[in-house]
């Protein structure tokens, strides 16, 4: 399996160096040249979430790893859910279900991805012997999901930018408090934006990107894309497709959860829609429904993880609605550093194929969360109410919609108080987080000083 970027100009990779180069050299996304058809698909019914994973991921691993490396990473990877599912559903309302994907270590869908590249990342820097640095921005789940997968991995250091003041409590203890000394916690005085702003900078200076062998985790990582395609499909499978069409709405912030749907349904699951729901952070919305992709001011929200305005893997989606121009995609891109573009017209009926799009405000939100705790006595988290929200807009008659559960909603308990009037707990194995000390560097939006920080840290 070749993998080819997005602005066509950066050399192709097997899956193994997909993964650990994370963003292509000209700046683009990892794509596959082709996507494979998936073999029988009606032979996941019943089948454990671990060999639906291993039969999702094969055709597209190539030779990377062998059958034995991706199940036992695999296995590992899945092993400290506390579900046996994995990824249960459960439902709304008639015709209605949602996709529990908090039961793994951070209580975000992020660790499906992150616990499984970690297990990669370690197969394969063990077999060459590489030192690596990981460098995330984080608007909060990617970090806490990325080291609770890498630290104290030997061979690796990780640093992880989030947005100071603009993460859930619970989100931040869970990046300044693990002690491994691998880890570096960094509060960057800006948006979630200015975070991955700063890591693609770090990224396009190749002269720094291989004196520190920069590696990235973040959702434009084709393997964290292929990763959380295996979720669709066992939820798809479980309501009946082949023989049955479902649709699907996502939570969206940087479009590398809804991508993943996206392949899913290129290799050949029966998904009718994949609903695009942004909270008041709405470029996405706005892209999809009206056609120009227009970088607005970031607004906080109540679903930190979506406040978001660059949409990385939203470039994947335009490369395929472009038909593979990466000479396109290029233009797209430079005139999105002058505020954005307009997406043509065939571009836009090829998007409008696939995805469909809402917006949900921020006391729709709220009364979102009441309204599903009044009628199932479920607490669902502020993003996926975003999603069961908009959800309601687009169901279909005889069609199963699934929206996706993306965090815990003791993520976010003061949403949740401000919604219902009580405080979700955390997990048992959560509960002494407060008590932890805490461990974080506050550093300014400067590509220099980042730059040396990191070559000051990193246990060389
Ligand atoms: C990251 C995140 C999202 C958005 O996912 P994308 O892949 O960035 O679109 C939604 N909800 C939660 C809880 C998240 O952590």
């Amino acid at each position: 399996m070749r993998y080819i970027s997005t602005r066509g100009s950066a050399p192709e990779l097997n899956f193994e160096q997909a993964m650990l180069a994370g963003l292509a050299r000209d700046g683009g996304l990892y794509l596959p040249a082709e996507i494979p058809a998936l073999d029988d698909i009606a032979g996941f019914e019943g089948i454990s979430y671990e060999d639906a994973a291993l039969r999702v991921l094969r055709p597209f691993t190539g030779d990377s790893f062998t059958d034995d490396e991706l199940s036992g990473a695999i296995a590992r990877a899945y092993d400290g859910f506390r579900h046996i599912a994995r990824a249960p559903l459960s439902q709304l309302a008639p015709g209605h279900h949602l996709l529990e994907l908090f039961h793994g270590p951070t209580l975000a869908f992020k660790d499906f991805a992150m616990q499984l590249i970690g297990q990669l990342f370690q197969i394969a820097l063990s077999r060459s012997g590489q030192r690596i640095t990981i460098v995330g921005a984080t608007s909060g789940d990617t970090g806490s999901a990325a080291i609770e997968a890498f630290a104290g991995l030997a061979n690796v250091d990780v640093f992880i930018l989030f947005p100071h003041g603009r993460v859930s409590e619970v989100q931040r203890r869970q990046m300044t408090t693990p002690d491994a000394a691998n880890v570096h916690a960094l509060a960057l005085d800006g948006h979630f934006d200015d975070c991955q702003a700063r890591v693609k900078d770090m990224f396009n200076d190749h002269a720094f990107r291989d004196s520190v062998g920069l590696a990235g985790v973040n959702s434009i990582n084709w393997a964290r894309v292929l990763a959380q395609v295996v979720y669709y499909v066992t939820s798809a499978v479980s309501l009946g497709a082949p023989g049955r069409e479902v649709d699907f709405t996502v939570p969206t912030g940087n479009f590398g959860d809804v991508f993943a749907g996206s392949i899913a349904r290129a290799v050949g699951l029966p998904i009718g829609r994949l609903v695009v729901a942004t909270n008041q952070n709405d470029i996405l919305h706005r892209a999809l429904s009206g056609g120009e992709y227009r970088v607005g001011q970031v607004a906080p929200s109540i679903s930190p993880s979506m406040d978001i305005q660059v949409s990385s893997n939203f470039e994947r989606a335009l490369y395929l609605a472009y038909g593979g121009d990466a000479g396109a995609v290029r233009q797209l891109m430079d005139e999105l550093k002058s505020g954005g573009f307009t997406i043509s017209q065939g571009a836009r009926e090829a998007l409008a194929e696939i995805y469909a799009s809402g917006r949900v405000s921020e006391d729709e939100t709220l009364a979102e969360i009441a309204r599903i705790h009044a009628e199932t006595g479920q607490i669902i988290c502020p993003h996926t109410a975003v999603a069961t929200r908009t959800a309601r807009d687009f169901m279909r008659k005889g069609v199963p919609m699934i929206s996706l559960a993306t965090a815990h909603p003791a993520k976010f308990p003061d949403a949740v108080a401000q919604a219902l009037g009580v405080r979700p707990e955390l997990p048992a194995h959560m509960a002494g987080l407060s008590g932890k000390p805490e461990r974080v560097t506050r550093v300014e939006n400067d590509l220099n000083a980042l730059k040396s920080l990191i070559l000051d840290r990193r246990q060389a």
